[in-house]
């Protein structure tokens, strides 16, 4: 019996991987919430990436190019919407362009398929309301249902054998003959092999089994505007601003969404809980974790300019569509209201540094992702892949 923590894509696109190299190996899949992909999986801007930004060579380089084929043959065969409606990286102002050249070599270097750069006038061809000095095109990035592959992964799960218990918290784990006791709000499980994917909860459950204590998750929220129908067809694809790599997730930009409709988003600012998404969710212990974390402080005062300047965002719709507004200038405040809203793990060093790329700790009988921020739901299934292979050896 192998057990897998966490109904999110990257549990269970590792569970299903099981099932392919494991036949005959039981999977139990323990997820704590009453549904499958209820946190990051299904709160997400839904664009599978083809691997512009991430530093050559690092795990999420590799694991982006491998998994958006993966992801784009996997959506072909189970009937799930995969849309190349392709991307523009976007610089708007003189001082961006020594990192936008950097961009386009790192996007290069990473064999991004078909890119093209586009100097200002060329940008309307591909976006006629998108404005800017010049723009990196990646036809190939597209847009899924993340929700939709999350399911039919725990489906095939369940078809080759497994078990998914929902409402099923795991609170402990226990060491013994053989294996390990998994104590979850629900039952008892006793597995020969775990893996555990807690997205935001992934500290904690790496703690559980005695995994080091870094790195630490702090929550940050990435709320959504959308974008009014009468002018929902101004974007045709994605529109994104250059990033500044000190702050990668950050920058508001438009996407469309698989059904239909634009987005505009996700901006970034300080959650006071991990899994809680009403707009005045409070948790004590997660604020607690945070507030007594020195990770967070030593982050927070390195960077507490760009928080203030993002909190402007988050309370006004002007404000932020105003940044938005340099990139589609035909799309105001007044086009857009307020739409969901998602919960982002950020892993913090200890000395305050983002931790940039995919983290995974190994331990006898366990293996714990403790770092899978985007483009994780991108690179689940190679991410599924990359486990095993090194699991196996
Ligand atoms: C706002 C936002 C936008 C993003 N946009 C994109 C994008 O466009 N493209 C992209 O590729 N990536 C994107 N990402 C990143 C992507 O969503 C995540 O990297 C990916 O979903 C991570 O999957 P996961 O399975 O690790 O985590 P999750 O989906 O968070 O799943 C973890 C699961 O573990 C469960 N769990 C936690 N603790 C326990 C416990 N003790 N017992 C049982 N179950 C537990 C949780 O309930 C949860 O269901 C975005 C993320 C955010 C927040």
């Amino acid at each position: 019996m192998i057990g897998i923590v966490g109904g999110g894509i990257v549990g269970l696109a590792i569970g299903r991987e099981l099932t392919r190299r494991r036949p005959g190996a039981r999977i139990v899949v323990l997820e704590k919430e009453s549904r499958l992909a209820a946190h990051q999986t299904g709160h997400n801007s839904g664009v599978v990436h083809a691997g512009i930004y991430y530093r050559p060579g690092s795990l999420k380089a590799q694991l982006c190019t491998r998994g958006r084929a993966l992801m784009r043959d996997y959506c072909a065969e189970h009937g799930i919407a995969f849309e190349e409606c392709g991307k523009l990286v976007v610089a708007v102002e003189d001082s961006e362009m020594a990192r936008f050249e950097a961009l386009a070599r790192t996007a290069r270097d990473n064999g991004v398929p078909g890119l093209r750069r586009l100097d200002g006038r060329a940008i309307a061809d591909v976006e006629p309301h998108a404005v800017g000095l010049a723009a990196l095109h990646s036809p190939h990035t597209a847009i899924t249902d993340f929700v939709a592959v999350a399911e039919s992964l725990a489906r095939e799960i369940v078809a080759a054998g497994g078990t998914v218990h929902l409402d099923a918290e795991v609170t402990g784990v226990d060491r013994v003959a053989g294996g390990l006791l998994v104590r979850t709000t629900t039952g008892t499980h006793r597995v020969h092999e775990l893996v555990l994917c807690g997205g935001l909860q992934s500290d904690r459950l790496g703690r559980l089994v005695g995994g080091p204590a870094e790195p630490r998750i702090v929550p940050f929220r990435g709320e959504y505007m959308r974008v009014a129908p009468a002018k929902q067809d101004l974007v045709r694809g994605m529109v994104y601003p250059v990033p500044d790599p000190a702050y990668p997730f950050l920058g508001v930009h438009f996407t469309r969404r698989v059904g239909g409709g634009l987005e505009v988003g996700p901006n970034a600012f300080l959650a006071l809980s991990r899994d809680r998404y009403g707009r005045a969710s409070v948790s004590p212990r997660d604020l607690v974790d945070t507030a007594s974390y020195g990770g967070f402080w030593r982050f927070a005062r390195r960077h507490w300019r760009t928080g203030v300047a993002e909190l402007r965002g988050v309370l006004s719709r002007s404000a932020y569509m105003r940044l938005a507004q340099h990139y589609v200038p035909a799309i105001g405040p007044g086009d857009v209201r307020r739409a969901g809203l998602g919960l982002r793990a950020q892993a913090l060093a200890a000395d305050g540094s983002l931790v940039d790329d995919f983290v995974i700790h190994r331990a006898a009988g366990v293996i714990a992702v403790r770092n899978a921020p985007s483009p994780a739901a991108t690179s689940s299934l190679a991410i599924a892949e990359h486990v095993l292979d090194r699991w196996a050896g």
